[in-house]
């Protein structure tokens, strides 16, 4: 059996969203619990993660995770809310205690290094010669569709292309479908409807699915593009359950929320719960 937590279930502006007055961000201030969320994040184990976004510390001390175990960090695309690159500064000796042995290894697309690059080069220490080693970091050029494989951890990461960032495309963001021991899941958040080479991978790889943890950016509205939501979340269920990835027991999750979405999460589960689809929450721990 493995195991997922989600450690953040928001859009990239948090619920409720700072400096918002909105419906839905009133009633996360009134309702608390499962209506506040973080900026998106998935634990799979001490040592693996995906994304890494701005409320990494909050999420290190509510969810206790003891990021100085971390060894592998899987990033979906480089926007902040998946990938907050200042809390890596806090690496460098002088900041933190790390172990010389102690390496993290940061994986992504060629966009998601290349920002990494611009930010240790520009931004943060002129001194940084491209010698990550001071970072104890080492970065993985993800290739779309390209398998890596963690064995030490009994793992292997599938990066899939997802549609987003479609305004501004500055990098092919990722979503990910990975195994754990015998267990297989896919993250999907920040994509739209699937693009056609991803539906054709899956089609062709025939994954069967334990879990699935969908984008559902937009809640309730009908969002196609860049995030999907609404009519378009439940398509991209029914289409996986065509080609036999998902069936009645793979276990269907919505998550990554914006308040612009205009539902709080009850408004969300009776939504979706008649259609066999939780909805997440941080914290929410899926065994699968
Ligand atoms: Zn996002
Ligand atoms: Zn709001
Ligand atoms: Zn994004």
């Amino acid at each position: 059996m493995a195991q997922v937590q989600i450690l953040g279930s928001a859009a990239a502006e948090g619920i409720p969203a700072i400096f918002c007055n909105c419906r839905v961000c009133r009633a996360a201030w009134e309702n608390g619990g499962k209506d506040m969320r973080f900026r998106a994040a998935y634990k799979l184990n001490d040592h693996v993660r995906i994304d890494f976004g701005p409320d990494s510390l909050a999420q290190e001390y509510k969810f206790k995770l003891h990021s100085e175990n971390l060894k592998h960090l899987f990033i979906t695309h480089s926007h902040e809310d998946h990938l907050y690159l200042n809390l890596l500064n806090y690496r460098m000796p002088g900041f933190s205690v790390v172990e010389k042995d102690n390496i993290l290894h940061l994986y992504g697309n060629p966009g998601v290094i290349r920002e990494l690059n611009r930010h240790l080069w520009d931004k943060s220490y002129h001194y940084f010669t491209g010698d990550y080693k001071r970072f104890r970091l080492q970065p993985v050029a993800l290739e779309m569709f390209q398998p890596v494989v963690l064995e030490d951890e009994d793992m292997e990461f599938y990066p899939l292309k997802a549609d987003h960032m479609i305004g501004i495309p500055t990098e092919i963001p990722n979503f990910f479908v990975f195994r754990m021991g015998k267990s297989w899941a896919m993250i999907a958040n920040d994509t739209g409807v699937f693009p056609q080479e991803t539906w054709d991978y899956l089609e062709k790889m025939k994954f069967k699915l334990d879990l699935v943890i969908s984008d559902c950016t937009g809640c309730l509205l009908d969002s196609e593009r860049g995030h999907m939501s609404g009519k378009y979340a439940l398509g991209v269920r029914q289409r996986l359950k065509q080609i036999g990835s998902v069936t009645d027991s793979t276990k269907y999750y919505v998550n990554h929320f914006s308040h612009n979405g205009n539902a709080t999460h009850a408004e969300l589960e009776a939504h979706f719960n008649p259609h066999g689809i939780e909805v997440g929450y941080d914290g929410l721990v899926i065994d699968f």
